[in-house]
């Protein structure tokens, strides 16, 4: 555990470094880069709206948009940056990263586990295979898929929903450095359609990584699920990310850097579900996907870079936004894992 500790802390002085080398790149390297990858992929039509979720059917899935956010916090756009979609899955990292930055990197190691499934992410069958383990301190399980989320959003300290909520919501609006609000439709739509989380959060309970009222952890789970967003948002909460945990525009600090790596070594696990070793050989990017069409990748130290393309692959991420993220940030020289020139 302390030797874990200590690696997390090595991260965090290498992601220090690397913003000296980001300030480096030439803007119009960048925006060239942006701009290539819309051009390219624009007429892509592979991939198809989410459909389980009423709502998620009816959003264009032309909608194309994509966004880089430096980490000294210059912003770089192609295409639709201003539509909102449902943030869906991607809000996982927010609300994992609150339970981390307020009980500490060990409780969601604990609780919950950081470690892949390598199923699917509402997989029911991956809850049976670990929950054996349960508080042996190692449960095969993370906050990025759905059971794991959901006990993470039951893990936020607060008297009542509604104070457990204006703290995810805060968190949220402080990565992207705006004020978010929930979408509504989607809210309703997912609610009404929900029986299968509903089911998990009930299981949670029962195994013992949900404490108590299952029910409200999935209805603030589904709501934060339902925040609205656009790619220049996603974009800034991943350069907040990449920034060690202080938003580039606005300044504030918004979770300790010291707790970042393990936000990122998560998503660099499990952030595309079953996909993300595959995402991760490409790309070597930490990253998260939603099935309302966003991806946001994060290379530390360098940017954060996001697209909406509704349209999804059959492990439930956006097919355009994949491809463009990994061209984009192969120009930029995004790969943490390729040598430093
Ligand atoms: N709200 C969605 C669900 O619970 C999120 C899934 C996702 O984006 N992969 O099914």
């Amino acid at each position: 555990m302390t030797a874990g500790y200590r690696a997390l802390g090595t991260a965090a002085a290498l992601l220090a470094l690397g913003l000296t080398s980001m300030n480096a790149q030439p803007p119009g390297d960048v925006q060239k880069a942006v701009d290539a990858a819309y051009e390219k992929f624009k007429t892509l039509k592979e991939g198809k709206n989410a459909d389980y979720i009423p709502a998620l059917a009816k959003v264009d899935p032309n909608l194309f948009g994509i966004a880089v956010v430096t980490a000294d916090g210059k912003v770089y756009t192609a295409g639709d940056v201003k539509t909102e979609v449902s943030i869906q899955s991607i809000s996982k990292v927010f609300t994992m990263a609150q339970v981390i930055q307020e009980q500490g990197l060990e409780s969601v190691e604990k609780q919950i586990g950081v470690d892949a499934t390598g199923a699917r992410f509402n997989s029911i069958i991956a809850v049976e295979a670990v929950r054996t383990v349960v508080g042996s301190g190692a449960p095969e399980m993370n906050p990025l898929v759905n059971p794991g989320a959901i006990s993470a959003t039951s893990m936020v300290r607060g008297s009542n929903a509604d104070e457990v909520w204006k703290k995810i919501i805060g968190f949220h609006n402080d990565a992207a450095g705006r004020q978010l609000t929930v979408l509504q439709d989607v809210y309703k739509s997912e609610s009404d359609t929900n029986q299968r989380n509903q089911a998990i959060g009930a299981l949670m309970l029962a195994y013992g990584y949900i404490k108590n009222n299952w029910q409200q952890a999935v209805d603030l789970y589904t709501r934060q699920c339902s925040i609205g967003v656009n790619a220049r948002d996603l974009a800034m909460m991943g350069a907040t990310l990449a920034g060690g945990g202080k938003n580039p525009v606005s300044g504030k600090q918004v979770m300790d850097a010291a707790k970042v790596p393990g936000v990122l070594a998560v998503m660099a696990t499990a952030g595309l579900y079953d996909d993300s070793g595959k995402w991760l050989y490409h790309t070597g990017l930490p990253a998260k996907s939603g099935v309302g069409g966003g991806i946001v990748a994060v290379s530390p130290g360098k940017f954060g870079i996001a697209v909406i393309s509704p349209p999804l692959d059959d492990a439930g991420n956006s097919v355009r936004a994949q491809r463009a993220i990994t061209d984009i940030s192969n120009a930029l020289g995004g790969n943490p894992y390729a040598a430093r020139k």
